[in-house]
């Protein structure tokens, strides 16, 4: 670990990420230097300012960066940039803003990570911990970086999401809780498309972990379980499953989550599925997870169970907006794949007018095909080409009608759908054909709803 004061870090790339680790490199008496590829934003440049760091936009200057003791990478750098191949070749170590931070916190860190459920996980882990009275700070992938607030605030906990490109840079950095979700082939073409770097990636939340620590994951999970079996596990483990009855960790049966940590009676905790705020089976994962926390925490037994009750989900994930005569709309717009667009369907419980389209990474709808059979009415679709579509479910519907913006969708949605059932906004696919971004298409999806 560098310690002298006259070491030099380099931060390639100056996000959030980049940028907090830069003012606690700062902090810490390094010799900073942060370069970035594109333009810095404003913001980040006025903080860099404010800090006396200096900094080059646009371009990287190899006389500037090859001179590092170490380097502190953004995750959104692949590992086949030239420059990191050439860091590489000179011996620099590279390492994530998150290892970074952690040398200097000795706060109780619970990490998160996994193909999806991650945001949801760790936004509900924040909201039990911070319910408890806890000392507790929500950082990572999420928002605001963790050695931002390594460097200017003092937190007994921290709740982070991490990634799989922020894992990639981290060695020494140990969870005391490591919480893996799932495992479905993402972002391939970061991983030399071998699905089994991608695991391997996942799989480094638990590196360095003792028997001290807590290691929970989800049993019906096939990829996570397959790994797991193959691996030396030192932590303590606690999956949960909903085919499963589990001793030492969750599960649900007959409409009822039950949790254990410990073998002591009464550390066990129980409460109905139907009374938690987060809806659908994937929900349901994410929240015995939480749950699982917040009982190995020893958190009381009524914050956990109020926690799970009064949780307000993150926007854009299954969030209902509005119910207007009778019909209930729902902004499911951050399921930009099947996979998440398969669990929204999944957790419909009543006819279902599915908004679904866009720019679609090579979707494979079959997977969808009988969920759609059973949940859905009618198709609206809301993409500029919606062929695949309409070739997919023109015969597990009643009709499929195109449109080509969100207040054209929610009105036509509107027209079709009968008292008692659901609107639904779930894309299965990417928003740039007609949004800049998924949130762009939930809001303007919303305020459409709103002006109905
Ligand atoms: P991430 O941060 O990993 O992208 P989010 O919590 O933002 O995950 O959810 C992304 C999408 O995946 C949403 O559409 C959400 O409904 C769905 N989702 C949430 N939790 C899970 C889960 N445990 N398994 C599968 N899909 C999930």
């Amino acid at each position: 670990m560098l310690t002298d004061m006259n070491k030099r870090i380099v931060v390639l790339g100056s996000g959030e990420s980049g940028t907090g680790a830069a003012i606690l490199a700062r902090q810490k008496g390094f010799d900073v230097f942060v370069s970035d590829k594109g333009a810095i934003p404003e913001k980040y440049k006025a903080e860099l300012d404010q800090y006396n760091i200096a900094y080059e936009e646009n371009r990287h200057t190899e006389a500037l960066i090859l001179n590092a003791d170490e380097i502190i990478k953004s995750p959104g750098i692949a590992s086949k940039n030239p420059l990191v191949q050439l860091l590489r070749v000179k011996g620099i170590p590279i390492i994530s803003e998150l290892e970074f931070a952690g040398r200097y916190t000795n706060a109780f860190k619970i990490c998160i990570t996994g193909t999806n459920g991650k945001t949801t996980t760790t936004s509900l882990v924040y909201h039990v911990l911070k319910k408890a009275g806890l000392n507790v700070a929500l950082a990572g992938n999420i928002g605001i970086s963790m050695a931002r607030l390594v460097a200017t605030g003092n937190y007994d906990y921290y709740v982070l999401e991490i990634s799989s490109f922020q894992l990639d840079d981290m060695y020494n950095f140990k969870a005391d809780i490591a919480v893996l979700c799932n495992i479905t082939p993402d972002h391939l073409d970061r991983y030399n498309y071998d699905l089994q770097q991608y695991i391997n990636a996942k799989f480094r939340v638990i590196q360095n972990q003792t028997e001290a620590d807590i290691f929970i994951y989800c049993l019906d999970d096939a990829l996570t379980m397959k790994n797991v079996s193959n691996l030396r596990i030192a932590a303590r483990q606690f999956p949960f499953s909903f085919n499963q009855q589990i001793e030492q960790g969750a599960y649900i049966s007959n409409g009822e989550l039950h949790i254990s940590t410990s073998k002591e009676q009464t550390n066990q905790f129980t409460m109905y599925t139907a009374d938690l705020a987060l809806r659908g089976r994937h929900n349901a994962y994410n929240s015995m997870a939480a749950a699982i926390i917040a009982n190995a925490l020893d958190i009381r037994k009524d914050v956990i169970r109020e926690s799970l009750m009064d949780f307000q989900n993150v926007e854009h994930r299954l969030e209902s907006v509005a119910t207007i005569r009778a019909v209930e709309y729902i902004n499911d717009s951050k399921a930009t794949n099947v996979n998440s667009s398969w669990y929204a369907l999944e957790s419909m419980d009543k006819p279902t007018v599915w908004i679904v389209g866009g720019i679609d990474k090579g979707n494979d709808y079959a997977i969808l095909q009988e969920l759609v059979k059973e949940k859905v009415r009618l198709i609206v679709c809301l993409g500029l080409d919606n062929t695949k579509i309409h070739e997919a479910f023109s015969k597990d519907v009643d009709m499929i009608i195109n449109t080509s913006s969100a207040q054209e969708a929610v009105h036509v949605a509107s027209k079709m759908a009968k008292p008692g059932e659901t609107v639904l906004l779930s894309p299965a696919c990417a928003s740039f054909d007609l949004f800049k971004n998924y949130e762009d298409r939930g809001r303007q999806f919303k305020s459409a709803v709103k002006a109905l």
